[in-house]
């Protein structure tokens, strides 16, 4: 009979592992095969382990702990009469390849998807279009695995999530995790049944299967609003934008325009020559250039305010996506931006945030597993050193986490220095002085900087796909780890006659009772079952014959080596065994 594990609703990796008694990378491996890249202290939801559990073919069954933990969804502030319509924001979810950015770029009428790496949405962008002469502002939610972490922001952002599944394929553990992140974030849903176009698409049995995750279609008498799509030939897109604004119609999302503006930052990197640039979502309020504004720890005054097809803007209102520049440091995804009046309160209120942070356990102070792994350092943990520089804060955050991941109780990655942007001369020096390795996403290294690599001999590897990025490290991690030694028991001799004994050398003659006996190879000298020293076996003799092996039942001399005098008795028993070294891998 299987055992019956209860579980929350959303379960982090380890603890999930401890509970299945698994080794918690052996679960990551698991997700990973299943496009789901969590590290250890990311949580994933029920579906999601459930689903895991079975494909481990572990004799396990999975029950939700009956109180539902609801998730913080952002709250909403109260508006006034005056609060005006403004455009929904949606975000589009779903597993990867079921066609999120091609229905993307079918909507803006691009073709972004053709010049990514692995076709992999890299990081989180948005744009607004105009259907029926009304605005949408679509997210460009990054369709990777490795983004969870960003995905699951991108729920909270989101008025309205698009489902996207393949009508060839099915509903997939990253098409339960968005319904889950949108139900919970309380974001009103479409699917998107994609790629109807195709042979074998079967829009039928998605609606069946919806219908399993209690969202009943209208035509079966549910809610669920449905709309079959081609990202392909563009079937069904203008009605799923009628859709949209129907739902927006429905739902009347509102803000203020009047006053200082709110929003959240969704991107952020560094141009050269234009320094920080982020990509913010306006909430509420109007975003004027020249504004003020404080985001996290850190604030800008506007330089320039451009649409995120890089019109410039004099102001931007509620639900508008748009670029920034002006940021004295990169701001981080997530952050919420707010306008204040003049420089010095966006000095003082970015510095309090700081101060907050740190507080609360930011990035300066340590975690417990932090400190674990410093008070290891000094024992036995050996470290690689890495220098991480990413194309966006977003991806940056990604590969720290997948990095810690790596950690053992023996090796562990140690980033040294990590950064948005190209790979700068200062990364030579300080990979020099560290001696660290430079890994790239999705950033390059300008050739004067590699020539400064080659001269000092510092190994940069530049990667666009993160998983062949955390591989490689996971290899070089690897060498790190103490080969292991394996001991294998040959045979037995007892003592019968000792003929010399020096300070470090014995020959002695007996009986093998167990095995076979061969040289060269270590033995372990055994009195009254206890062991009195370990040697080196030199030689081996049969009568007046020098030999290889001695099996067992025959007479034979021994000779050994030893560092300390051993002074062997008759009676005593010699084991031997063989050393070896071997590699391991994590
Ligand atoms: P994502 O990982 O969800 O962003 O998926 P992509 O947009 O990268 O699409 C994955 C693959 O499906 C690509 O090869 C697309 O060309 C293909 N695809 C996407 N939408 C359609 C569609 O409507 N019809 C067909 N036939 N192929 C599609």
């Amino acid at each position: 009979m299987a055992r019956t594990i209860e579980i929350e609703d959303m379960i982090t990796v380890s603890t999930l592992a401890e509970k299945l008694s698994l080794p918690v990378t052996r679960l990551i491996g698991e997700l990973f095969k299943n496009g789901v890249m969590a590290t250890v202290n990311e949580r994933i939801d029920f579906d999601t382990a459930q689903i895991i559990v079975e494909e481990l073919g572990l004799d396990v069954q999975l029950a939700k702990k009956v109180q539902e933990a609801a998730l913080p969804v952002r709250e909403k502030k109260p508006h006034t009469d005056a609060a005006s319509s403004r455009p929904p924001v949606v975000a589009v979810m779903g597993h990867v390849d079921h066609g999120k950015t091609s229905l993307l770029d079918a909507i803006r009428g691009a073709q972004v998807a053709k010049g990514e790496a692995g076709g992999i949405t890299q990081h989180i962008s948005a744009y607004q279009i105009i259907h029926n002469d009304r605005a949408i502002t679509f997210l460009d939610t990054p369709g990777h695995e490795a983004f969870a972490a960003i995905r699951e922001h991108g729920a909270h952002l989101t008025d309205i999530a698009i489902i996207v599944v393949a009508a060839d394929d099915g509903l997939k553990p990253q098409t339960l995790e968005a319904i889950r992140f949108a139900r919970k974030a309380g974001v009103k849903m479409i699917v998107a049944i994609n790629k109807i176009d195709k042979e074998g698409a079967d829009p039928n049995r998605i609606k069946q299967q919806l219908s399993e995750q209690n969202m009943l279609v209208e035509e079966w008498g549910g809610d669920t609003v449905i709309v079959e799509v081609s990202a392909k030939t563009k079937q069904g897109v203008d009605n799923l934008l009628d859709m949209i604004l129907l739902v927006a119609d429905v739902e009347d999302f509102r803000a203020e325009t009047d006053g200082p503006a709110t929003g959240l930052i969704i991107e952020a990197h560094v141009e050269q020559g234009r320094g920080p640039i982020a990509n913010a979502l306006v909430e509420e309020g109007t975003l004027k250039q020249g504004d003020f504004v404080v985001a996290g720890t850190t604030y800008a005054k506007i330089r320039t305010l451009e649409s995120t097809d890089g019109r410039p803007l004099k102001t931007a209102g509620p639900s508008s996506p748009v670029i920034i520049a002006g940021f004295k440091a990169l701001p981080e995804f997530g952050d919420e931006f707010v306008v204040v009046g003049d420089e010095k309160a966006a000095r003082s209120q970015a510095e309090r945030m700081a101060i907050q942070k740190r507080g609360q356990g930011g990035s300066d102070t340590m975690t417990g597993s932090e400190l674990i792994r410093i008070i290891n350092r000094n024992n036995k943990v050996q470290e690689m050193n890495i220098i991480v520089r990413a194309d966006v804060q977003g991806s940056l955050t990604s590969v720290i986490d997948s990095l810690k991941a790596l950690d053992t109780d023996e090796v562990a990655v140690r980033v040294v220095s990590a950064g948005v942007g190209a790979i700068t001369d200062n990364d030579i020096h300080t990979a020099s002085s560290a001696g660290a390795i430079i890994y790239g996403f999705n950033v390059l290294a300008p050739t004067p900087v590699k020539r400064l690599a080659a001269r000092d001999k510092i190994d940069i590897r530049l990667y666009s796909i993160i998983y062949e990025l955390i591989d490689d490290v996971k290899e070089n991690l690897s060498h790190l780890l103490a080969p292991e030694v394996v001991e294998t028991d040959m045979g037995r001799l007892v003592v019968r006659a000792i003929f010399k004994t020096t300070k470090s050398e014995v020959i002695c003659g007996g009986e093998v009772t167990k095995g076979k006996l061969v040289t060269p190879a270590l033995a372990r000298i055994m009195r009254d079952g206890e062991q009195i020293a370990t040697v080196e076996v030199t030689n081996l003799k049969r009568g007046p014959q020098d030999v290889k092996e001695v099996l067992e039942g025959e007479m034979c001399g021994l000779s050994f080596h030893t560092e300390a005098r051993v002074d062997l008795q008759e009676g005593d028993h010699i084991e031997l065994f063989t050393r070896q070294t071997v590699t391991r891998s994590l």
